[in-house]
């Protein structure tokens, strides 16, 4: 074994991961990257087919961004945002205003404010926090006044709605907005109360509305949106004298942990409009689906929703450091304004926030996003990975193959017919994955999705390698067959 592979198993514990499988193999050790490509300490290659967990944006080692860094370097690596501005901090955040209100319809509410923060589970902690206060100061009763709560002037505590299968970070308070069972229920004693709705999830529909094998064969037509009715009950269910919601909270166009779970399209809009018609504030979790992901530079834009906070993190700095912003509206930070000794400020920060070369390598990665050549190459390569999944379709393991821009999710299922899914201790999303990084591609299954985000970087030919490498993998793993 590898010095520093044996250095890793003596003293590093993994995350989402069960060490004891980890402990009977070799890991890979990763040195260096350059573009699409990481090499380990044995010199091996492998094309980064989750973009280091959903993070890298335009390829390792970018020089734009690497000049960035190293032009932030020469002056300071990181200043205080307690008590002090800084240059990148503050000409990123006007960078990110300016990007989050396109020119086209979608104006209100205008995201105007910037709260910076380490990463995608702290992003969201800002937003709840922020939602909550705001709630509590501003809420006003609906309807007919109810006696009972009207004597005290008090409200009950305002309460988060989010969607089945959501997953939004591993802080308590973004936990306590999960509802993924595996993840979550082991800390159920320690978090708070949130209500969740039912996401829509078309290939497994319980109203068995999207019956056709194949997901690009779905006929809508015959949809009667059961799933934004479940959103519509949730809210007229509250009969209380004050909407209960301080914040409906959403991964917008697809949820990602949840297993790679598209929204069709219309259902985002809808949903958003039944929130705010009930007063209640909109938090877009666009972790994982924001710069240019999804196609467009955020996912809630691609349904004309402006959220009142949107969470960002992951790919902010093209995926070279933690940090995080959380973006929101004038209305919410004027609800925290006022005399010092009244004690209105938001109670909350982080010693890095702001941090300088965090903000320097975000400005480059914007530039980048915002550049033509990204924006062909990203029209290409989504080009390139349509027609890759589409040859999956004869593997009859593939029971469902889902795509929004350049994030894909391919779900392996016991038989494609009767859609009956592998147990999970079978572990077949983890072997296909093993299986995959033999072959020199890297990227890590969601239970029995395998999923595929490369770096917009990655070429056309490259995306063709990722896909024959899937096919073959899936194949070993569960024999050479095609759907009959
Ligand atoms: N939200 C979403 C949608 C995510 O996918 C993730 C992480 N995968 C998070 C929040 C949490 O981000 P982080 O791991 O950076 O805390």
């Amino acid at each position: 074994m590898h010095p520093l592979a044996k250095l890793d198993h003596a003293h590093v514990w993994h995350p989402f991961t069960q060490m004891r499988d980890w402990l009977t193999r070799e890991p890979i050790v990763i040195t260096s990257g350059k573009g699409a490509v990481l090499r380990d300490v044995r010199g091996k290659e492998y094309l980064d087919a989750n973009s280091s967990i959903w993070t890298n944006l335009h390829g390792h080692q970018h020089p734009q961004i690497n000049a960035a860094i190293n032009r932030q370097l020469k002056k300071i690596s990181h200043s205080s945002a307690l008590g002090f501005a800084n240059e990148p901090a503050s000409r990123l955040a006007a960078e990110l205003v300016k990007l989050t209100h396109p020119k086209s319809k979608i104006q209100n509410p205008k995201l105007q404010k910037v709260f910076f923060s380490d990463d995608g589970s702290t992003a969201l902690e800002v937003a709840l926090k922020l939602a909550y206060e705001f709630t509590r100061r501003t809420r006003q009763p609906v309807g007919r006044a109810s006696s009972r709560a009207g004597s005290s002037g008090a409200s009950p505590r305002p309460r988060f709605l989010s969607l089945d299968g959501a997953y939004h970070g591993d802080t308590i308070g973004a936990v306590s907005l999960g509802h993924i069972d595996l993840f979550h229920k082991a800390y159920g004693g320690m978090l708070f109360p949130t209500d969740k709705v039912m996401s829509p999830y078309c290939y497994r529909c319980p109203f068995n509305k999207a019956k056709p094998e194949r997901a690009d064969a779905r006929d809508y037509r015959k949809c009667n949106w059961e799933c934004v009715g479940k959103v519509e009950q949730k809210f007229s269910a509250q009969k209380k004298r004050y909407n209960p919601y301080a914040a409906f909270v959403f991964e917008p166009l697809m949820q990602g942990a949840a297993g790679m779970i598209p929204q069709p399209s219309g259902w985002l809009k809808r949903v958003s409009e039944i929130a705010r018609s009930h007063g209640t504030l909109l938090i877009a979790d666009e972790v994982m689906t924001g710069f240019g992901r999804t196609g467009t530079n955020f996912a809630s834009h691609r349904e004309a929703v402006q959220p009142d906070f949107l969470c960002l993190a992951k790919g902010l700095t093209g995926g070279y450091l933690p940090m995080a912003a959380t973006l929101t509206t004038q209305r919410v930070f004027d609800a925290f304004l006022g005399k010092h000794e009244e004690f209105k400020t938001f109670f909350h920060g982080h010693s890095f926030t702001g941090n300088q070369l965090g903000a320097s390598a975000a400005l480059a990665s914007l530039e980048i996003l915002q550049s033509k050549i990204s924006l062909t190459a990203r029209a290409e390569l989504e080009t390139a990975l349509a027609a890759g999944l589409a040859t999956l379709w004869q593997l009859p393991n593939v029971g469902d193959i889902r795509r929004v821009g350049l994030v894909a999710g391919v779900e392996l299922v016991k038989d494609w017919r009767t859609r009956k899914p592998f147990a999970l201790r079978e572990r077949v999303g983890i072997r296909v994955c093993e299986a995959m990084a033999k072959r020199g591609v890297l990227t890590r299954p969601i239970g029995n999705v395998i999923v595929l985000m490369p770096p917009y970087c990655t070429t056309p030919a490259q995306m063709q390698r990722i896909i024959q490498t899937l096919h073959e993998a899936v194949t070993e793993v569960l024999g050479n067959s095609t759907r009959k």
